[in-house]
């Protein structure tokens, strides 16, 4: 084998350790196509060793970015970089290190898996033929094609295509694996299968993973991080457990249950909390059994953690049977960012 990740860092290419740079970084990438803006002034960062989703409704510039990214189109304006190379002038570099499955790949029906992947492999391997079998071999196991190895791709399922694509996509070891809408087109258990190879890519292979995608729920089963787009812009990005607990945009949510020994009682209790500057609002449901249910959002957490339950709990009449930090779901945080984004606060 001639271009194992090894040699690279032994030749001083790869970029391990906490103060590395992005393996991904952007600064203002634009594409415009005629008139249709696909890509505004986009910055992102993508960390080393992190499986990154980048989420975005259909047309919302997901494979326009990777195709800049991969060196596959030109920026209008702006600039990308990968492992640090300059991702125009320097795009041959960048793509000997990266794999990259595209949204719809093809396949030639009459060859088997092995006989694909020994055809790819030879493109990025040099070595002896045993070296390339190893290589195959290897792959065919990871995305658990093993056993269908010589059968002709023809009969595959939409999920063992995409499982080769995956297998065919990483040949070649690379440091970052772009990958379009890998799981778009399956059913739940191709899904899954997929998230898990990423997964496993991920921790068993130090592999950085970005792949787009515009399902909410994979999104948040795989990724560690994640940035959302819409219409060309980001209108987000933060590690997803960050999302999570901010909304993005959104500022952290606090949800409070209650009981009140009378209306006017919890009336007062909101009047003071809502009344405090780094409370944005205030929303209150009924629950059964008489409970109240409220979901705060604040601008302030160490002052919400330095006074909110003692605002509620100093009016007299009002008992707290729950308080904490309230988790979004990533659909809550994707709409609320979107609904931002349309009324311009974003
Ligand atoms: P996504 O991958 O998020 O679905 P795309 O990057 O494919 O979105 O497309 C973003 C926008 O750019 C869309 O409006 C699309 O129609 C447009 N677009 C993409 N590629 C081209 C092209 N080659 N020529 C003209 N318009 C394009």
């Amino acid at each position: 084998m001639t271009t194992s990740r090894d040699d690279r860092s032994a030749l001083g290419e790869d970029s391990g350790g906490e103060s590395t740079p992005a393996v991904i970084e952007t600064r203002g990438l634009t594409k415009t196509y005629g008139h249709v803006a696909a890509l505004k002034a986009l910055d992102l960062s993508v960390r080393k060793n992190s499986i990154f989703g980048f989420l975005g409704p259909n047309g919302a510039g997901k494979s326009t970015t990777m195709k800049l990214l991969l060196g596959l189109a030109r920026p209008t304006s702006g600039s990308g970089s990968i492992f640090g190379k300059d991702i125009v002038s320097e795009d041959f570099q960048i793509r000997r290190r990266v794999g990259y499955l595209a949204q719809d790949p093809r396949y030639y029906g009459h060859m088997t898996a092995r006989e694909t992947l020994r055809f790819v492999a030879r493109f990025f391997y040099s070595g002896p033929e045993s070296a390339i079998e190893r290589r195959v071999d290897e792959s065919l196991s990871l995305v658990g094609l093993s056993d269908r190895a010589d059968r002709r791709i023809r009969g595959f399922s939409g999920g063992e295509l995409q499982r080769l694509g995956l297998a065919q996509a990483q040949i070649n070891d690379p440091e970052l694996l772009i990958l379009d809408e890998p799981a778009a087109s399956l059913d739940p258990m191709g899904r899954r299968d997929v998230l898990e190879i990423m997964a496993r890519l991920r921790d068993e292979q130090n592999t950085t993973i970005f792949y787009s995608t515009h399902i909410l729920d994979d999104v948040q089963r795989v990724s560690d991080s994640v940035a959302i787009l819409e219409r060309g812009r980001l209108l987000a990005q933060a590690p997803i457990d960050e999302l999570l607990t901010t909304g993005g945009a959104g500022g952290t949510v606090y949800e409070l249950a209650l009981k009140g020994e009378s209306g006017a009682a919890l009336e007062q209790a909101r009047t003071c909390v809502r009344s405090q500057s780094w409370i944005s609002s205030l929303e209150e449901s009924s629950e059964p059994g008489g409970e109240r249910r409220w979901i705060v959002k604040v601008t302030d957490e160490s002052a919400t953690e330095e006074n909110l339950l003692r605002l509620v709990l100093q009016t007299r009449g009002v008992r707290v049977t729950g308080f904490g930090r309230k988790r979004q779901s990533l659909e809550e945080a994707f709409f609320d960012l979107i609904e931002k984004d349309s009324n311009g606060e974003v």
